[in-house]
């Protein structure tokens, strides 16, 4: 298969107006009808019928001939659309490999600039060509992680013919659900960071999450030498996040990253809850148990998923607050889905 990158670098100006017009289309309706495009494209009509049956031989765009001629995005196509705007906003300077293909998402590495100092900081004289270039050269890259989501992929796909015929649901539910959990997860990293070790959040697009790139190794692929001292780093992190009224819920050994230096990094995020979702204890304690019998079967750590839990609600002084908290932060409760990895 075609990699992002190579698929991108291949569309011309065109092509890429069309996709995101007729991603804007499909926030009102599931198919787009090509009048529409003609009309908000600004293309020509013949550029506009051009460049849609390139896409469509792309498989990047698919039609519809009834009850009018119309199209629509699948995931390869939105993924461009995003992907398109952070070039254009200069997050994205480079899109590398594949970094990792979850259930619901696909993780791309890239590189972007370390952020200089803001424009609106400098005096006039430092605002001149000359001097903007040299910065640029002296710009480090800034590795970065770029999760495109993918929620709804499966989970509506096999619903849709019945939603289809219920008018008060979204159309294109997995435009939104994916959009929803990137937010999410982008909302709760900029919470998060830099007090708890999590990537730096970096932009938002679409459904796109741009992150640092965190380094390390996902903690089920490795053989620890101590791995007491590991457990206590994520004990206290997770503690960390209690205390700001956060919980993962979905914390596995598939969602640490461990890097050389023994630092952990928390990933995966577009899940989590507040201290205001009824099950947010429950949450916690599955959670904590994730980690622990890990820990217990690899490591035959002599130690329960109740002490986790002790520790983390002791640690965090939440014991008696919790109920204070509630309310105070507020994070979209969605609904939960478990087993991921
Ligand atoms: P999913 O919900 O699909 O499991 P994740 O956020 O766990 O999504 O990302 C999938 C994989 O991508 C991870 O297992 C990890 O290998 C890689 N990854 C995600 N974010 C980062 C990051 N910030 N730095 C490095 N690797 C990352
Ligand atoms: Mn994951």
């Amino acid at each position: 298969m075609e990699n992002l990158a190579e698929t991108f670098l291949k569309l011309d100006r065109k092509e890429i107006v069309l996709l995101k017009t007729i991603e804007r289309g499909m926030r009102h309706c599931e198919w787009v009808p090509v009048e529409d495009l003609m009309a908000r494209s600004r293309l020509s009509p013949k550029a506009v019928s051009g460049s849609l049956s390139r896409l469509v031989d792309k498989k990047l765009v698919f039609k519809t001939w009834e009850p009018y001629e119309g199209y629509q995005i699948g995931f390869a196509a939105y993924d461009l659309v995003a992907l398109s705007d952070l070039v254009d906003r200069d997050v994205v300077v480079s899109l590398g490999d594949l970094l990792g293909v979850g259930k619901e998402s696909v993780v791309y590495e890239a590189l972007g600039r370390t952020p200089t100092v803001p424009a609106a900081e400098m005096g006039a004289a430092e605002k001149s060509e000359e001097k903007s270039e040299e910065a640029n050269e002296a710009a480090v890259w800034l590795p970065l992680a770029v999760k495109f989501h993918r929620q709804g992929e499966t989970s509506f796909k096999h619903v849709r013919r019945v939603r289809d015929h219920l008018t008060d649901l979204p159309r294109c539910a997995w435009i939104h659900a994916a959009r929803l959990g990137a937010a999410k997860e982008f909302k709760t990293l900029k919470q998060l960071f830099p007090e708890v070790s999590v990537p730096r959040p970096i932009a938002l697009s679409h459904h796109a999450v741009v992150m640092e790139h965190s380094g390390g190794t996902e903690l089920y692929k490795l053989n620890l030498e101590n791995p007491e001292e590991c457990l206590e780093i994520i004990l206290e992190e997770v503690a960390v996040v209690w205390g700001k009224g956060i919980v993962h819920a979905d914390l596995s050994a598939y969602n640490v990253l461990v890097r050389e230096d023994g630092e952990i990094v928390v990933i995966d995020w577009p899940q989590a809850v507040s201290w205001t979702h009824p099950q947010a204890l429950e949450l916690l304690e599955r959670d904590l148990k994730n980690v622990v019998s890990h820990f217990q079967r690899k490591y035959r750590l002599d130690f329960e998923t109740e002490d986790a839990l002790a520790f983390v609600l002791g640690e965090a002084g939440a014991g008696e607050s919790v109920g204070e908290g509630v309310g105070e932060k507020e994070i979209e409760t969605g609904e939960q889905e478990s087993g991921r990895s």
